[in-house]
């Protein structure tokens, strides 16, 4: 249940809230639905949107991608309020954020491997494989080819879910020390994320239940990078396959300019995501 009052009353006017998505591949109905909810929630509060390309991930993301994701929304008449920087262009402010921490003893170096974690983990929540911490207390330098981490410490997170309502989560227990940079020296979704929603000032985070296990740790990451009021989080449905799974550029769904390029006209695309997605309004 959504009560868009309630939600009102926990934002400053104008709230802002961002459309960040990941230029990995050409857009399906999935995006739309994180879209239009995004979209349909700002102005219901009179409220702003932010477009955020997240493009930390230099090995899959591609420019062209991110061309095509630009024409598809303006085929959608969905216009943003402002544009951040792209996460691409934000070394600086990850840098930033990292000497934070790493001023404050929070941040370690890790030669871990996927396969080194994969037989150490003594934990798997979810789909996720914690990482137990092998290389904490090892005091390795800081060099090409070693990831960073940050120890989230124990303890719990709590947060009013504007759809979901209280949650609780231990992002200890879910992902133990959480990556910042990766072995080839990419920031981290998690990282980026937060780092962004904290220094571009975003009120309402509108995004699908599946990332609803990162909240907790964005959550603590925030207060350790000095964010006083956290933002306001809404998870969404997300549209499930008959077989379960969510839609997928990789598994070649339905894309929207093949949806554009088939006649359809972008009423019926917007409609069809919010019917989809369940919104609610
Ligand atoms: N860039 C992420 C994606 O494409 C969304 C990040 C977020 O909303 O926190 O799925």
């Amino acid at each position: 249940m959504l009560d868009l009052d309630a939600l009102r009353r926990r934002l400053p006017p104008r709230p802002l809230t961002r459309f960040a998505p990941s230029p990995t591949g050409y857009i399906h109905l999935g995006h739309v639905v994180n879209a239009v909810w995004v979209w349909t929630i700002a102005r219901a509060l009179d409220g702003r949107v932010l477009l955020r390309i997240e493009d930390h991930d230099a090995t899959r993301c591609r420019p062209e991608y991110e061309a095509a994701l630009l024409e598809d929304l303006a085929w959608l008449g969905l216009v943003p309020d402002a544009t951040a920087p792209r996460q691409s262009e934000s070394d600086a402010a990850y840098t930033d954020a990292l000497d934070r921490l790493s001023r404050e003893h929070r941040v370690y170096a890790c030669d871990c491997t996927r396969r080194t974690i994969a037989l150490e983990a003594a934990d798997v929540f979810g789909e996720e494989t914690r990482y137990a911490g092998r290389c904490r207390e090892r005091e390795l330098a800081f060099e090409p080819g070693r990831s960073v981490r940050v120890v989230l410490g124990p303890g719990t997170e709590t947060f009013d879910d504007a759809r979901l309502g209280p949650q609780t989560q231990k992002p200890d227990a879910q992902c133990g020390d959480l990556m910042v940079r990766d072995r080839l020296g990419h920031w981290t979704y998690q990282f980026a994320v937060t780092v962004d929603d904290r220094r571009q000032d975003v009120d309402l985070v509108i995004r699908g239940e599946d990332l609803l296990d990162s909240t907790g740790r964005q959550l603590r990451l925030a207060r350790m990078l000095g964010r006083e009021r956290p933002p306001v989080f809404l998870h969404h449905p997300l549209i499930l396959k008959p077989d379960g799974h969510k839609l997928s550029k990789a598994s070649g769904d339905t894309g929207i300019r093949e949806l554009h390029a088939a006649g359809i006209p972008p009423d019926e695309v917007l409609r069809e995501a919010a019917r989809r997605g369940g919104l609610p309004l």
